[in-house]
């Protein structure tokens, strides 16, 4: 079975521990940069991306979440967690942690639609998916060796590349638990490739 971690500084943390476990996969949540060493993927939560920022940099985590990704173990941003994963955020010089190929905004539905519901297709896992959406952002760009699994209004709100996923919405809060199912097999597969070199 394989080990998945949810960051646990901020957000919607218990949400994706129960998701990941109904999905067979051992959950843990994690508070202290040293638990990183024996996770095979992480999920960065939503919640809000600019606290939960400043607890990283606090906590220690800047450098180690970075070295995770690079080292080939897969993370899955939802939400406030995909605009940690940008490589590029709108308006804002600084990203942070820079590892998916994405430019994003963030609360970028506005005001009318801070939180909504929609029913979208996730190319390639589900035909028809409810996505939760809260104070949501959504992807503007994407680099050229990213795959785009879901656009809502014409906009991408979920995205793949190689061993980074993310969405822009909020997987954990209904029981449909596909996409986060797709994501414990990419840390499945990620643990057979890591493993045979
Ligand atoms: N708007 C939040 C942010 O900028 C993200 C919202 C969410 O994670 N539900 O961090």
């Amino acid at each position: 079975m394989v080990k998945i971690g949810v960051l646990g500084l901020q957000g919607a943390v218990q949400e994706h521990v129960r998701t990941v476990e109904a999905c067979g996969a051992k959950a843990t949540v994690v508070k202290r940069v040293e638990q990183l060493d024996e996770l095979d993927g992480l999920i960065l939560p939503g919640g809000e991306s600019t606290t939960m920022r400043r607890l990283i940099d606090k906590y220690g985590f800047f450098d180690a979440l970075r070295r995770f990704g690079q080292s080939g173990k897969p993370i899955f941003g939802t939400c406030a967690g995909l605009i940690l994963l940008a490589k590029e955020l709108d308006g804002q010089p600084d990203a942070h942690l820079q590892l998916i190929d994405i430019k994003a905004a963030r609360n970028a539905f506005g005001r009318q639609k801070e939180s909504f519901e929609a029913e979208i297709e996730l190319k390639g896992i589900a035909d028809s998916f409810n996505a939760v959406f809260i104070r949501a952002p959504y992807i503007l760009e994407t680099g050229d060796n990213v795959d785009v699994i879901a656009t809502y209004e014409d906009k991408i709100v979920a995205a793949q590349q190689d061993h980074y996923l993310t969405c822009a919405f909020h997987p954990e809060l209904t029981d449909d638990y596909r996409l986060t199912q797709h994501f414990v097999h990419m840390v499945e597969d990620s643990v057979k490739k890591l493993a045979s070199f």
